[in-house]
């Protein structure tokens, strides 16, 4: 079975499974919502922030309007707390619309959390983060795209997502030398934005080079680590299954890998590694 398919992906890599069938239950979920989308902002307002660093979401001039994601994700919580294939998160799913449900102005509230600008101590948070992201980035979609025709890479080339301010969750090689692009993939919000080649993404050093770990029959993924500071990024050397590849919860078994030869994820993670663990040993 192909490689290039989430079935066939699963099928090769069985401990994956417990993860991609709780992402589709959620993104089936995520699918009957009523879709609200953001408004696209006006690009000559936000372009100072732009220059200065200031990631879309964070910025005064741009005005992204959040509270609508906010309410999706609320109705998302309802969905899966009343689902009737029921288990652990449908259970999760009812303390956290118990939760939601007791706070005044939570559609808010909990957008500011996710963008690291309010302190909310939530049961589930990695759940609640999860979901709070799913249905963000299906309201922010049209500005994620309309953002990317607009901005100029060569005015960017920093180490967190030009939309979220999130740090990378994976990179993608893009063309063939000597034209050859990275581009960093933000796992919240779904941005890719160009980098360096060879500087580190997290410390910034640039050695010129980064190490490999080149793993077998991968589907094109692969480890780069920097030898400064040990931190490593899943990489995904191919194009035309980004959808999958850069998915992250499919290449968690590289995140096994690359800690067992003592490199550091400073990648962000909407995946709880340590409960993934024991299953990913098998
Ligand atoms: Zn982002
Ligand atoms: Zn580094």
């Amino acid at each position: 079975m192909s490689l290039l398919t989430r079935d066939g992906w699963l099928e090769a890599h069985a401990y994956l499974r417990p993860v991609g069938e709780l992402c589709t239950r959620i993104e089936r979920a995520a699918a009957g919502l009523d879709a609200e989308n953001a408004a696209i902002p006006d690009w000559d307002l936000y372009a100072a922030d732009y220059r200065a660093g200031v990631p879309l979401l964070a910025s005064p001039d741009a005005a992204i309007e959040l509270e609508p994601a906010g309410k999706m994700l609320e109705s998302l919580v309802g969905r899966l707390a009343s689902d009737s294939a029921g288990g652990k998160v449908a259970s999760e799913a009812s303390a956290l619309a118990a939760e939601l449900r007791a706070r005044p102005g939570a559609s808010r509230l909990v957008m500011d959390w996710l963008l690291g600008e309010e302190a909310f101590d939530p049961p589930s948070p990695g759940l609640l983060r999860y979901l709070g992201w799913t249905a963000a980035a299906r309201y922010l979609f049209p500005v994620v795209d309309a953002f990317g025709r607009w901005r100029d890479e060569e005015l960017w080339h920093r180490k967190y997502c030009p939309t979220c301010g999130s740090p990378p969750a994976m990179g993608q090689l893009v063309g063939v030398d000597p034209g050859r692009q990275r581009f960093l993939s933000c796992g919240r919000c779904g941005t890719r934005w160009r980098y360096r080649r060879t500087q580190c993404p997290f410390c910034e050093n640039d050695s010129q080079k980064l190490s490999v770990v080149a793993v077998e029959s991968e589907g094109g993924l692969r480890i780069d680590y920097c030898d400064t500071c040990k931190g490593y990024l899943k990489t995904y050397d191919g194009q035309g299954n980004e959808a999958l590849m850069l998915a992250d919860w499919t290449s968690l078994h590289l995140d096994v890998l690359a800690h067992d030869r003592g490199l550091e994820r400073l990648a962000a993670s909407l995946y709880d590694l340590e409960s993934l663990r024991p299953q990913a040993a098998e």
